[in-house]
């Protein structure tokens, strides 16, 4: 490897909002992210979310809304 292209590669932590902690090696010595594989409901088989923008919330409204679109839709076709 060419001297200097390259930047430093340092023990690093993955830090989770769940509070989970990855022991790792990158170019950052700090990595931050919202989810990983301790808290994410693919792994864990649990719905439980680290919503905190209401993002959730407003999905879960559209669906509550779509479905009551979809079963209005088919009441309709029914009666044709
Ligand atoms: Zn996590």
């Amino acid at each position: 490897m060419k001297e200097k292209t390259h930047p430093k590669y340092v023990d690093a932590e993955i830090r989770c909002a769940c509070g989970n902690v990855i022991k790792t090696r990158s170019t950052k010595p700090v990595i931050i992210v919202g989810i990983c594989n301790a808290c994410h409901p693919f792994y864990t088989g649990q719905q439980k979310f680290v919503d905190t923008a209401g993002r959730v919330d407003k999905f879960q409204q559209r669906m509550v809304k779509t479905k009551a679109a979809q079963a209005e839709a088919a009441t309709r076709k029914k009666k044709h």
